[in-house]
């Protein structure tokens, strides 16, 4: 079941640089896709398009069958169904962690405070940061603050969610806990897009390997096929 597609997809900036030059692809659920390449290859640019955070110079991206670039989509409706997460946490710096977590589902999902708030626990649980609840994103470590900026985006009920080099900006010590994070939820089966440089994470955890350079998908295959090929 394809649940993100893109269609030819274009991103021009500056009316030269062509950040993706063509790319077409399925995201199907239940997939772990990571993506990898060089440096300005693209990555981000592409990560970014499935939810439109970028819009595409041209092409078109279906979500759900939907096409979110057509200009009569309600595409917020569609975006909070996808969960992003970057390297930096985005937390907000003047709001509890749990607060932090129950914002947009009060506000978009228009769940009650308590019902939120029990789901903020429950999530706080997972990854063991209940005794956190009530403090600023500041007293937190690098490490916990990502792990906070995910469940964060599974309070929303994501049926994706897409990451964004999410250990880049850590210690090298805490990015342990964040990839544990996001092999858990990737064995509970989460459909998930990845950028990062981990390539043990992606060995491990990716049904699917995308390499991009120079805006293009130059190469894709299962981990097996795509590491062990020279
Ligand atoms: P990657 O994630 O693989 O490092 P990006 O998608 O971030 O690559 O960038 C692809 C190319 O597009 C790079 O050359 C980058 O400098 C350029 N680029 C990205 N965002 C912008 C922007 N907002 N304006 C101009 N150029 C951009
Ligand atoms: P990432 O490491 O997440 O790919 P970058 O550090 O490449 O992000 O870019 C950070 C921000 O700067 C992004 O919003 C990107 O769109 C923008 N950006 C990247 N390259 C350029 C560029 N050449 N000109 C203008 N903006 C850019």
């Amino acid at each position: 079941q394809v649940l993100i597609k893109v269609e030819d997809l274009y991103k021009v900036y500056n009316n030269r640089l062509h950040a993706l030059d063509g790319v077409s692809e399925e995201i199907r659920k239940g997939e772990v896709v990571v993506i990898v390449g060089p440096s300005g290859s693209g990555k981000s640019t592409f990560l970014r398009s499935l939810n439109l955070l970028e819009m595409p110079t041209k092409g078109h991206v279906y979500f759900e069958g939907v096409d979110i670039t057509s200009k009569e989509t309600d595409i917020d409706l569609h975006r909070r169904k996808m969960g992003m997460v970057f390297q930096h946490f985005n937390l907000f710096p003047h709001k509890t962690i749990l607060e932090n977590i129950t914002l947009a589902p009060i506000k978009l999902l228009k769940k009650s405070k308590e019902e939120a708030q029990e789901n903020a626990m429950e999530l706080l649980k997972l990854v063991g940061l209940e005794e956190k609840a009530n403090t600023y994103p500041s007293r937190l470590s690098g490490g916990q603050k990502q792990r906070i900026a995910i469940i964060r985006s599974l309070a929303m009920d994501p049926e994706v969610m897409l990451f964004d080099e999410p250990t880049s900006a850590l210690d090298p010590e805490m990015v342990g806990e964040v990839l544990e994070l996001m092999k858990k939820l990737a064995h509970d089966g989460m459909t998930m897009v990845v950028v990062t440089h981990e390539m043990g994470f992606a060995k491990e955890v990716a049904s699917r390997v995308i390499f991009m350079d120079e805006g293009k998908i130059k190469e894709q295959g299962t981990p097996e096929e795509f590491f062990d090929n020279p």
